[in-house]
């Protein structure tokens, strides 16, 4: 199968600038060379602490943030080499969804119209036209068309996260980019929008690429899933293999603080030492060795390499 998505070592990096003089004294590496593949109908799982690069990433990709280096490709096509009519293309088949989609639109525009948006950006169609597939969206999300006439402010937060489905759905895209779209909301309601995401990716073959800071979120929805630490990946695999063969020391702590879903099957809980590093001046070797149980002295001066054997891959000496 050919990737719809494919990233290349890519990086995105934030000066540091200090003194009177705001000289540049280095780098906050949000993203430290990351690739993977996403491929047509897969829903990729992205999940890590705050603070890992994660949402970076996802703005990186969907092109609001600019890639420091590296290479992304969409469709076999490098986004760098795009003209200007294959970037307007790429606007309409990759969008994005937020934690609260509404927190950047205007208060006074009525839904039926914030829906109506994309369509007058991107096509011609009448405002009858515009009308109808404003309700169309609506249906398909599980809203009542009679909520067109509606703010945003007279939605819950799950109407909410519908809404901004039912938006980044408009122009029928090949790949949503979901940016912990139910990491705010009740578990009742998360399942809920889970589903919903499942149900119109059955429908449509579309692909997403999930982002959360919690395995558990993922777990059922991702065909793989990539976890990531202070910019990196450090493994990678499908998300049966993950959750029953985790390999490295940080997923398996992420893991164990998962309650186990049969009750006799307890995981032993790891609890992880200190914080998360600061990503403006991370540790040498191994970025993960200030907090990993099973460190050794090599750890501390050698980066581990993402090594991939049978579709798993993992960064650690340990493994290795
Ligand atoms: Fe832990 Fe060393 Fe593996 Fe890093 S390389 S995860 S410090 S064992
Ligand atoms: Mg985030």
């Amino acid at each position: 199968k050919t990737p719809l998505l494919e990233l290349h070592d890519v990086k995105k990096y934030y000066p540091i600038k200090q003194g009177l003089l705001r000289r540049q004294t280095g780098n906050v590496k949000a993203v430290d060379g990351v690739s993977f593949q996403v491929y047509p109908g897969e829903t990729f799982g992205l999940v890590g602490e705050s603070g890992c690069g994660k949402s970076t990433l996802g703005r990186v990709i969907v092109q609001l943030l600019q890639a420091t280096a590296g290479e992304i490709q969409f469709g076999k096509k490098g986004i760098s080499t795009m003209s200007a009519k294959e970037k307007l293309a790429f606007k309409r088949e990759v969008q994005m969804i937020f934690q609260d989609p509404f927190s950047s639109l205007n208060p006074r525009q009525k839904i039926g119209d914030i829906l109506e948006e994309p369509y007058c950006i991107h096509t011609e169609m009448s405002k009858q036209e515009r009308r109808e597939k404003a309700t169309g969206l609506l249906h398909k999300v599980g809203l009542n068309p009679m909520h067109a006439e509606r703010y945003p402010h007279q939605f819950s937060g799950g109407q909410r996260q519908r809404i901004g489905i039912a938006r980044a759905l408009a122009l029928n895209p090949k790949l949503i980019v979901c940016d912990e779209p139910v990491s705010a909301l009740d578990v009742s309601i998360q399942s809920q929008i889970i589903n919903l995401l499942e149900e119109l990716q059955e429908e449509t073959g579309i692909s997403l690429l999930f982002i959360a800071h919690d395995l558990s979120v993922v777990k059922h929805i991702s065909h793989r899933i990539a976890v990531m630490y202070l910019g990196n990946i450090v493994e990678l695999a499908t998300a049966e293999e993950l959750f029953t063969n985790p390999q490295h020391p940080y997923t398996r702590t992420l893991l164990s603080s998962i309650p186990a879903e049969h009750p006799r099957k307890k995981r032993e809980r790891i609890t992880l030492a200190g914080e998360i590093p600061n990503p403006a001046n991370p540790p040498q070797g191994c970025k993960f060795h200030t907090r990993c149980p099973y460190a050794e002295e090599a750890c501390k001066k050698t980066v581990p390499p993402l090594i991939e054997s049978n579709g798993h891959a993992v960064a650690c000496h340990l493994i290795q």
